[in-house]
């Protein structure tokens, strides 16, 4: 038996490192173990968030619609280009540059605040010990007095759709093309296959996206998500809905796509194919027999509001247990685990969770949407505000979209704000702001708003809701 430890985290993602550096913060002997390693073969912290999701995965949609601006949006302006090229092998070390600076950056974090960093699998055994086995196979045992469980999740696999080496490939592979497909398919149009799905249409593939169900962004507000639709079809990705994928084959470096829609069964063909279906949490290997900590058949783990599991002393956080996989869901709960563990009495209010898509408009939404709250009987004012009415979206040339603010239609509480347009995240996070605060709609229509500011969008959405809207009709007057 090796050292003893306050705190052993397993897992080095969002979720894993916050809930490490926040316990050392309280003063706690905090290990995390981890066992991902990067492109250079070292570990690399971070999770999937900084390796393989989030960060590098909004690095690419930074750089292709900066191409894309160039392309077709600089005109308007008066702004000729010529000749223009992308070198996406530049642009993937641009990429990787990026990760390895906010990778690197957590093992900083993790000296500064005394965090033992420890490389290998890592697997929970009875009476709160984690074994860790080494690149070598080699094992020690560590004891602690509490186990933070953080493993993650990894890319759903479909049997029509088996990965190859390069040419049906999930989230990971599509972060590394090294030349721009001509004709990409995508399988699934959640978040991850419009953000993936849009990196490469800017780039110039020709792109097609399957998506089983008959709706578009189900989890979206139902007039946002109509809007979406409208605007990514504009752009030329080729949104098939209610079209399942029953199968694949490759042929000379091409694969043919089966699919079957309401026309039947039908085909096409493909460069490169994205399987984004979804994400499962990922538990193999994490437990021994006898530890007691319960988890359904899909491998997610059961806790509480507090992430506690069934065994005391023993918690869990992200990806791995209930609720969206989201970087921020996690991190909270890191940090709110960590705290408690502590003797803190912190809670995490999931009603408040943000939701973002990285596309071009972005789209973004906290709280609950008009439908959510129609089936569940509530009633509600809305007020809309659209960005062709907003002077700063026009000056950018940014006039899609818009900014909705729902309100109990009793006590005027915002309960969600929605948002197709520019800065649609960071607009909808100043709700969540209000919102955590149990802001009014007037509330937020008597605050002054910078001018000329997209943040205006949301203020005049705010007055709409009552009516009071200036510089757009109100539906509702008063
Ligand atoms: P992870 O980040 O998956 O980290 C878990 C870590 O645990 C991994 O490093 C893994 O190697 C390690 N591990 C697992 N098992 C063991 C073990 N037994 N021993 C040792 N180590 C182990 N979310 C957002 O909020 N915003 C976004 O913009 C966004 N974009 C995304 C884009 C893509 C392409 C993808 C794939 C995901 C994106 N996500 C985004 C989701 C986000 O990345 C996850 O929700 C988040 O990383 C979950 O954090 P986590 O700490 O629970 O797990
Ligand atoms: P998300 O889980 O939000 O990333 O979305 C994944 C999407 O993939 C869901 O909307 C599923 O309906 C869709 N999906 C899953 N399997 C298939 C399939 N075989 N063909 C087409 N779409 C699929």
């Amino acid at each position: 038996m090796s050292d003893k430890y306050d705190v052993i985290v397993i897992g080095a993602g969002p979720g894993g490192y916050v809930a490490a550096i926040r316990a050392a913060q309280l003063g706690m002997k905090v290990a995390c173990v981890e066992k991902y390693t990067g492109k250079d073969g070292k570990q690399a912290l971070g999770g999937t968030c900084l390796n393989v999701g989030c960060i590098p995965s909004k690095a690419l949609l930074d750089s292709s619609w900066k191409f894309h601006e160039a392309q077709e949006g600089f005109d308007i302006h008066g702004i000729e280009t010529k000749g223009l090229s992308i070198d996406v092998k530049k642009m993937i070390e641009r990429k990787d540059k990026i990760v390895k600076q906010f990778t690197g950056g957590v093992t900083a974090l993790f000296k500064a605040n005394g965090v033992t960093s420890i490389e290998g699998h890592g697997k929970l055994l009875a009476g709160k010990k984690v074994e860790v086995t080494d690149a070598d196979g080699k094992t020690t045992v560590y004891q602690a007095e509490n186990v933070i469980l953080a493993s993650g999740s990894r890319p759903i696999e479909i049997p029509p759709a088996p990965l190859t080496d390069d040419i049906i490939v999930d989230s990971t592979g599509a972060l590394e093309f090294t030349s721009v497909p001509k004709k990409l398919g995508v399988i699934g149009a959640g978040i991850i296959g419009m953000e993936l799905g849009s990196v490469w249409r800017r780039l110039g593939a020709e792109v097609v996206v399957f998506e089983a169900l008959d709706k578009f962004m189900v989890a979206a507000d139902d007039q946002i998500a109509k809007e979406a639709l409208k605007t990514f079809t504009k752009q030329g990705l080729q949104i098939r809905l209610g079209a399942r994928v029953t199968g694949t084959e490759i042929k000379r470096k091409q694969v043919t796509v089966s699919f079957t829609d309401a026309e039947g069964e039908q085909q096409l063909t493909f460069d490169k194919l994205i399987v984004a279906v979804g994400r499962r949490a990922y538990t193999e290997n994490l437990l021994a027999a006898d530890t007691g900590v319960d988890m359904d058949e899909r491998g997610v783990i059961f806790v509480d509001d507090y992430c506690t599991t069934s065994v005391p002393g023993v918690y869990a956080v992200g990806d791995v247990v209930r609720g969206t996989m989201l970087a921020h869901k996690a991190s909270e709960e890191g940090v709110m685990v960590a705290e408690r563990i502590a003797g803190h009495k912190t809670a995490m209010n999931y009603d408040l969770v943000p939701a973002v898509v990285y596309t071009h408009p972005e789209i973004a939404w906290v709280g609950k949407n008009e439908q959510q709250l129609k089936a569940e009987g509530v009633e509600v004012n809305v007020g809309v505000f659209p960005f062709a009415a907003n002077g700063r979206a026009v000056a950018a040339n940014e006039t899609g979209g818009m900014v909705k603010v729902i309100a109990d239609a009793k006590t005027d509480r915002v309960l969600g704000v929605h948002v197709i347009g520019p800065s649609a995240a960071e607009l909808v996070q100043q709700g969540a702001i209000g919102m955590e605060f149990g802001t009014s709609a007037e509330d937020l229509g008597m605050m002054v708003f910078s001018h000329p500011t997209g943040s205006e969008a949301l203020h005049e959405a705010a007055l709409a809701v009552n009516g009071h809207a200036i510089h757009v009709a109100n539906r509702k007057k008063r």
